[in-house]
């Protein structure tokens, strides 16, 4: 595809702060953004030039949006798969659909990551009630439980320390077929973030290292130190041969587990992602501004680190009043993404240091 010029429309689905960052990085090359959100508190709406609200299966409204736009992406990967198929006729859609695919389904991604030689933790399949002990027997305990579909941000997930903890589980994760994956000891989590171009041509940020707290992650810290950067690369290889399968446009997170026998896969992300939020004042380009190069055709901007140390800071709930006092840091950039309500555990925003 030929570049889309300045002027154009992108399309992203999904309201959320992805979207509304993505949506400021397009602005800044003189593209127009029109969001396609169901109901909600959609905040990439408030910097959009145009936005339809309605459900992701409403297919007439879909139709309409994808006419009105030059190229369309997605900034939350639980997009229903199939109404968009009707749309990739319409318009260009970047990622491919076939990554959404692969991410919406836990068993599914590690599979694929495998086929291709990745490493990832020990999984069985439970599919119905019946068979969630003999899926935990199979791996062990201590293990978690993941619904294969509809889990981020540790949601949908339960521990299994002990065989009481068995019982009542099939509900507690909601009653929908599920993942047993071993408890992995790991001495640190962190992800690779990549953009690839329609060419093919694939880039890399720093890794940082990722904190999580309550399964969201806290902080990402850059230079991540020697433990990940001694797997970083084998973790470039094996997340690039995942992106190239897929035949990705975009910016693709993996998430992986420093192990004691090396980089262990944990999640993919077909999209931009939290831990590469620093990139926005700490790398050459940001993971937003290439994602709107790479799907709109455009060259790939640099991807270097530009500070001596980055850290990264996710503001939960509350954590934004204190906006003046994390301005007054003159290390600190602070985004806030204008949510409406601040329920304790909500990303309200984050906040970027810089030290030179
Ligand atoms: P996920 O939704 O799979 O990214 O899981 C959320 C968080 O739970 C991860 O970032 C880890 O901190 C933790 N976690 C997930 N899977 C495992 C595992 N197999 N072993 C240990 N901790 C895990």
């Amino acid at each position: 595809m030929a570049a889309l010029p300045p002027g154009s429309t992108i399309g992203i689905l999904g309201g959320g702060q992805l979207g509304r960052m993505l949506a400021t990085a397009a602005a800044q090359l003189g593209y127009r953004c029109h969001i396609y959100a169901p109901p909600g508190d959609n905040v990439a709406c408030d910097v959009a030039a145009a936005y339809t609200i309605s459900e992701y299966d409403d297919l007439v409204a879909l139709e309409a949006f994808a006419k009105a736009c030059d190229v369309v992406t997605f900034e939350f990967e639980n997009v229903p798969v199939s109404p968009l198929e009707s749309i990739t006729d319409l318009v260009p859609v970047y990622p491919p659909l076939k990554a959404l695919e692969v991410a919406q389904d836990r068993a599914a991604e590690k599979q694929f990551v495998r086929a291709l030689g990745g490493k990832t933790a020990e999984f069985a399949v439970a599919s119905d009630e019946g068979a969630v002990a003999t899926a935990i027997a199979d791996v062990g305990i201590p293990c978690i439980l993941k619904t294969i579909r509809m889990g981020y941000d540790g949601k949908g997930q339960l521990r299994i320390m002990a065989d009481g903890d068995i019982k009542g589980a099939w509900e507690r994760t909601g009653g929908q077929p599920l993942i047993a994956e071993a408890m992995v000891s790991f001495e640190a989590e962190f992800s690779v973030i990549l953009v690839r171009g329609q060419d093919g041509e694939i880039r890399f940020w720093d890794s940082s290292l990722n904190r999580h707290v309550n399964g969201i992650l806290a902080k990402s810290t850059l230079p991540s130190g020697a433990l990940v950067e001694g797997q970083e690369q084998a973790a470039r290889d094996m997340a690039a041969a995942v992106a190239s399968a897929l035949n990705y446009v975009g910016v693709f997170t993996a998430e992986f587990f420093a192990s004691a026998t090396g980089p262990l896969f944990n999640e993919i992300a077909p999209r931009v992602h939290n831990s590469g939020h620093w990139t926005i004042e700490g790398a050459a380009t940001s993971q937003f501004e290439n994602h709107i190069r790479a799907i709109c055709g455009l060259p790939l901007g640099a991807t270097e680190t530009i500070a001596a140390r980055v850290e990264m800071e996710n503001l939960l709930g509350a954590d934004g009043d204190n906006f003046e006092q994390i301005l007054a840091d003159p290390a600190a950039h602070l985004h806030l993404y204008g949510k409406a309500e601040a329920r304790p555990g909500r990303k309200i925003g984050h906040v970027t240091r810089l030290y030179r």
